[in-house]
């Protein structure tokens, strides 16, 4: 039997409307409380089921739920969520195999690269299951390693440590992986989130299909993923600029070794706007980290926003293209539209959206879950 637990009156709570996650003072806890990890029925103020969720007793999102069902996550049901998750994704090579609660696995994350799997347990309840979730994943896809790349820094907010470690115990060197027609040199225990940015690799081939004969600017480039796609498809010239020295470094090394011509610079995106105002470029990508990681700061992030779309929008020649992203999810995508249209108007230049786009499939939006719903983007073709 789960422990239940029932919401207190006042505003109503999001979890009434769909949400899967309820706040700690939204719920009525004068009695005794479950341990952190624990599956517990939350009901609303008639006493009728939200469902089940795993309990949280550091976090102020106290429950996530797994299930709209009565059923603890620690029967076959933990294997069953995984399986399906993976099914979802048709056995593509590169993809996130499981994604949080939008596979009804709040916390866990579970990306694959070929043979290899990385996994993150961002909650204390995952964290502690992580042992069967790691024979499930073995069971089912036999992979050559295992990375539990547990250095999130959510993981605080849940009590947990961090660290990085693999399933075997041993360390895994970076290794070449073949990324569309592009061998990408992966580094799982190094390189940013799980390893790279998986979100974005159908994007890449995308805007390399704009690329033949173009002078290409790769803002935000982490390892390169545009500008060597671009580069790879003929554009005249490439430069990838991030402020990250091993990125860049892994950008430089996969240039070489698909003998492709892109140059990599180590650089803070806005300063080097600030100080190039006369170049011109035909395709400039601005892909930028999510600026707006709480509320407080969405007005800090669409001033940012607005100034790359701007200081890009300048650089473009005649008939230029900018593929331009926001991975915020409190940036919806008619505010991003908003900010990219008053950085044309600034700019004086007239342009036609080519494009909008969303994050690929295998990162599920999941209904009434905004914060799921979180990459967007406008391919833009300048007029004038
Ligand atoms: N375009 C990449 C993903 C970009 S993620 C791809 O398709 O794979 C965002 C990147 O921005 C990270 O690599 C991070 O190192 C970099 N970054 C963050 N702030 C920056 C800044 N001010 N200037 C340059 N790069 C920055």
């Amino acid at each position: 039997m789960l422990q239940t637990l029932r919401l207190k009156a006042g505003p109503p709570a999001r979890v009434l409307f769909g949400h899967p996650w309820a706040f700690l003072g939204e719920i009525i806890t004068n009695g005794p409380l479950p341990k952190s990890g624990e599956c517990v029925e939350l009901l609303d103020l008639k006493g009728q089921s939200l469902g089940s969720g795993i309990w949280s007793s550091q976090s102020q999102i106290a429950w996530r739920r797994y299930s709209h069902r009565l059923v603890s996550l620690d029967g076959p049901l933990l294997d069953e969520l995984i399986v399906a998750a993976i099914r979802r994704r048709n056995n593509k090579p590169l993809c996130r195999l499981v994604w949080s609660e939008a596979d009804n696995l709040p916390g866990l994350v579970v990306d694959r690269y070929n043979d290899l799997l990385s996994v993150q347990a961002l909650t204390f309840g995952i964290d502690q299951r992580l042992p069967q979730i790691i024979d499930c994943l073995k069971r089912e896809l036999q992979p050559r390693e295992i990375v539990l790349r547990n250095d999130a820094s959510v993981r605080k907010l849940e009590g947990l440590d961090n660290s990085i470690t693999t399933a075997s115990g041993n360390p895994l060197e970076p290794c070449w992986m073949k990324v569309g027609d592009i061998e990408v040199r992966v580094d799982l225990m190094g390189g940013q989130k799980t390893g790279m940015y998986l979100d974005q690799i159908e994007q890449h081939a995308r805007i390399a299909q704009l690329a033949k004969g173009c002078r290409v600017l790769d803002t935000f480039c982490n390892q390169g993923g545009f500008g060597l796609a671009c580069a790879k498809a003929g554009a005249l010239s490439v430069l990838g600029l991030d402020s990250s020295e091993d990125a860049i470094q892994a950008a430089r090394m996969a240039a070489e070794r698909n003998q492709l011509n892109a140059t990599f610079e180590v650089a803070n995106v806005f300063d080097w706007f600030g100080a190039n105002r006369e170049v011109t470029f035909d395709l400039i990508i601005l892909d930028p980290p999510p600026f707006a990681r709480s509320k407080e700061s969405v007005d800090g992030a669409m001033r940012g926003y607005k100034e790359l779309n701007l200081r890009a929008l300048r650089l473009l020649s005649p008939k230029g293209i900018l593929a331009t992203y926001s991975c915020s999810h409190r940036i919806s995508d008619e505010m991003y539209f908003d900010v990219v249209e008053s950085a044309a108007r600034d700019a004086r230049r007239q342009a036609i959206l080519l494009d909008r786009v969303s994050q690929p499939s295998d990162h599920p939006i999941l209904l009434n879950f905004p914060e799921s719903r979180y990459l967007k983007g406008f391919i833009l073709e300048v007029r004038s």
